[in-house]
């Protein structure tokens, strides 16, 4: 027997292993079961290049628990190590990872080293966070190699000795110490495996499970099969994912199939997919599914899985994929991403970079294409994609230039069309006096009826612009645009909505009357309510009253509420209210005496244009049920 010290100038490294990974204690197996993998790909590889002479045979790696022993094996069939190599790798090259991990992270806080720990990746030794006592036995592929035992029990000290392993392989041994008894449970262990190695390229099994089978030439008397249940080994992997077929091997339902595999609880199937397979000149594969939203446009940002070379990394791939496209699901693989550094430093890796606009080129091409190909089924879809592509839009400028083409616009009728179709269509008839075209939207059309009529009566076209993010996608597109304005309907009294040159009425209010009936309307602002008053000479047909929400404050308030400007929040909603000096109604009340009949007069009107904006409520509104009856009276 050898004895020796792991070469490392750290004092006691486990310690510190053991404090800083407190949270991702459970990546241990993912690391052993990487390493499996690893050895078995270089024998195939091995094998395939004709370095090495043997028959490969069943390649499945195992898990096995032994809740007695509070033993975990992980057992692979690869290539094994000699004593040399054992030296090499576990004692010197491994370490010195975890050293310099040490180094780096030991004078930091806790709550920053956690975050940033996860994807570091200490590989063999992380089975030192939850073992008191660790053992390699292994037996290399290559000719006349004699089986190894390694064992370490958490201090710089190990040993080597023989080991009676007859196979070819590696046997990774854990003694579970006692604070990590949680991965000596089965479901435990189980729930880890289909986390992190659900889609690795070789079978994985975790003990067996029982099956029921139809026995052979067995059948009751009514013709049917007789059964009988059966131990199987349990495989817990899917070795062949689709995201790594050729797209020409898979069909519509293959895709839907996958989505269902990865998201089980999801019924619906998705919208369309993305397949992407690149490997110059980075290597990147994987499958993007646009979802069907539900009402509510919850977004979830945790559907992407990031995988390097089948294993699972992560569901959070901020800074990895462009912060629009966090909202579709699916699977990303790439050895290429950088897993051992900081979010921070992601973000300015030139390889993270170059993938990231990789796939939004990637997903504009396929949105494109769908455009063209069949715009009828492409518009079905814009209700559930257009809050991506609009966030997609306002947040990422070289999507913007490639979504322009196939972006849509809906209006109140339901036809659809892209912005540039969209300003040949309003152009001659919403063009204003000074030249601009003035795009007209409603965001709640059943409360903004009477606005919608006054604008039809004059023939404009009007948009839905109903979802959270459209305040904000209308100011961009103002932006965007020279001489194109966005007025939502109730922003003003349709003759100034659209101005044009037209004659202006005579008011049949004298000067003094006009401002007595100003000063009354502003004195009876409702409380809590801010409202400006605006005394308009209009036809007589037009309303005595209208109340209005003018365009640039309510765009400043919508866009506080869903960016988070809190400052904006505490103020109340600013109304002007419209009044007309020509309607009959205003001439009397100018023309009225006896105060009490004109506040009767004005408080009917003013609650009325309250009401048209749903904004007569509690004791106001059965004030005004109460002076209705008796006006009836
Ligand atoms: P990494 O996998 O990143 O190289 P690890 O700490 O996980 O780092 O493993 C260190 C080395 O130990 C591996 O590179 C490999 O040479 C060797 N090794 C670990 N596990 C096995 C195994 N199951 N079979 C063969 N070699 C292994
Ligand atoms: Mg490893």
């Amino acid at each position: 027997m050898q004895k020796g010290n792991i070469n490392v100038q750290t004092e006691n490294i486990f310690p510190i292993i053991k404090k800083f990974l407190y949270s991702e204690h459970e990546i241990f197996l993912r690391e052993l079961v990487s390493n499996a993998i690893d050895a078995s790909t270089k024998l195939e590889k091995l094998v395939r290049l004709g370095k090495a002479d043997v028959e490969l045979g069943d390649m499945t790696i195992e898990v096995k628990l032994d809740p007695a022993k509070k033993q975990i094996k992980v057992i692979d069939k690869g290539v094994g190590m000699t004593e040399e190599e054992v030296k090499k790798y576990i004692n010197d090259i491994a370490f010195s990872g975890a050293e310099e991990f040490v180094k780096k992270y030991s004078g930091k806080d806790e709550a920053e080293v956690s975050g940033i720990i996860g994807h570091f990746g200490l590989g063999f030794y992380s089975s030192f966070m939850v073992s008191k006592k660790v053992e390699i036995d292994t037996l290399s592929y290559e000719k006349d190699a004699k089986p190894v035992k390694w064992s370490c029990d958490g201090s710089p000290e190990y040993s080597i000795t023989a080991s009676k392993k007859k196979a070819r392989g590696t046997i990774i041994t854990l003694h579970l110490d006692d604070e990590s008894l949680e991965f000596n449970e089965e479901s435990r262990v189980l729930s880890l495996l289909n986390k992190y190695c659900r889609f690795l390229p070789y079978p994985i099994r975790f003990g067996d499970e029982e099956k029921s089978v139809p026995v052979e030439g067995k059948t009751d008397k009514d013709g049917n099969p007789e059964y009988k249940t059966v131990k199987q080994p349990r495989i817990i992997n899917n070795p062949e994912p689709a995201w790594k077929k050729s797209p020409a091997e898979l069909k519509d339902e293959d895709y839907n199939s996958f989505y269902r595999e990865l998201y089980p609880m999801t019924f619906e199937d998705p919208l369309f997919h993305i397949h992407i397979n690149v490997d110059y000149p980075f290597n990147l594969t994987g499958i993007l599914y646009f979802p069907k939203l539900k009402k509510n446009f919850e977004v979830q940002k945790d559907k992407i899985q990031l995988y390097s070379n089948q294993v699972f990394v992560t569901d959070n791939v901020e800074n990895i994929v462009p912060d629009f496209l966090t909202l579709l699901h699916g699977v990303i693989d790439s050895p290429d991403i950088p897993l051992n550094v900081s979010r921070s430093y992601l973000q300015s890796d030139s390889n993270v970079k170059k993938i990231s606009n990789h796939i939004t080129k990637k997903v504009a091409d396929k949105l494109e294409e769908l455009f063209k190909n069949d715009r009828e089924d492409f518009e079905k879809k814009w209700e559930d994609i257009r809050v991506f592509i609009r966030y997609g839009m306002l947040s990422d400028e070289t999507f913007y230039e490639r979504a322009e083409k196939f972006a849509l616009l809906k209006d109140l009728d339901g036809k659809h069309f892209t912005f540039e179709e969209y300003k040949t269509a309003i152009e001659e008839n919403q063009t204003d006096k000074n030249k601009k075209i003035v795009v007209l939207y409603a965001s709640q059309p059943d409360e903004q009826y009477t606005y919608l009529e006054a604008a039809k009566n004059k023939g404009y076209n009007v948009l839905l612009m109903d979802s959270v993010i459209d305040t904000h996608f209308v100011d961009f597109l103002e932006r965007k645009h020279e001489n194109i304005s966005f007025k939502r309907v109730d922003a003003d009294i349709i003759e100034k909505l659209i101005e044009k040159d037209e004659d202006k009425l005579e008011s049949k209010l004298q000067e003094e009357d006009r401002k007595k009936v100003e000063e009354w309307f502003k004195g009876a602002a409702p409380d809590g309510i801010m409202m400006q008053v605006q005394m308009e000479p209009l036809s007589e047909d037009k309303e005595p009253l209208q109340l209005i929400q003018p365009e640039f404050l309510r765009r400043m308030k919508d866009m506080s509420a869903v960016g988070g400007m809190d400052y904006m929040q505490g103020m109340g909603d600013s109304y002007t209210l419209v009044v007309n000096e020509n309607h009959k109604l205003i001439t009397d009340l100018a023309d009225t005496v006896d105060e009490e009949k004109r506040n009767t007069l004005l408080n009917q009107l003013l609650d009325l244009a309250l009401l048209s904006q749903g904004l007569l409520k509690g004791q106001k509104l059965s004030e005004f049920i109460h002076r209705s009856v008796d006006i009836i009276k």
